[in-house]
This record gives C-alpha cells, structure tokens and sequence, in this order.
C-alpha cells in the first residue's frame, strides 16, 4: 500500500530508526492490519536515506514524500488524495 510522508516533529506517527527525524503518515486505506504490514517498509526505506547520502546532505527530503516511491506529483497520489493530506 502507498503512503505519503511529511517531515513533521510536532504531530509524529513514526520517527527515522537512524536520526529520529519525526513524519506523519498519510495512508492510501485505512486497513489497520494492512497498515501495520507497511510499517518495516517504511522504516526500511527512511534508513536506506541515509545510505544513499553525500556528507553534508540532509538525509531525508525536506517536501513529502510517497512510499513506496511514486513517479508523479506526491500531492496527486493515491495515498495524499485518499489519506486527506491536502
Ligand atoms: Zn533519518
């Protein structure tokens, strides 16, 4: 399932396993177990962030961002529309 992440550090769902940089979730359905089942992505995909990193870059996209990682506008994706990001 697709999601969309915004760097956020007031209203966190999840935070970076590596920096703990906070990012509310927008989720393309509202299935809890299927949810639940996205998480490890998520989280593997913040920390592979930091793997592609030059030094003095900042790890994580400072605009939302889709998981798993979507060609198109974030703000015209499934999980923004759906998950009432905008
Ligand atoms: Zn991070």
């Amino acid at each position: 399932m697709q999601v969309l992440c915004t760097p956020s550090d007031a209203t966190a769902d999840v935070q970076c396993p590596v920096c703990h940089q906070g990012f509310r979730l927008f989720w393309e359905r509202r299935d809890l177990a299927d949810q639940q089942a996205t998480l490890p992505k998520i989280l593997n995909e913040l920390r592979e962030q930091h793997e592609d990193l030059a030094a003095d870059a900042a790890p994580h996209p400072a605009a939302p961002f889709n998981i798993p990682s979507w060609a198109g506008q974030p703000q015209f994706s499934g999980a923004a529309l759906l998950g009432g990001a905008y």
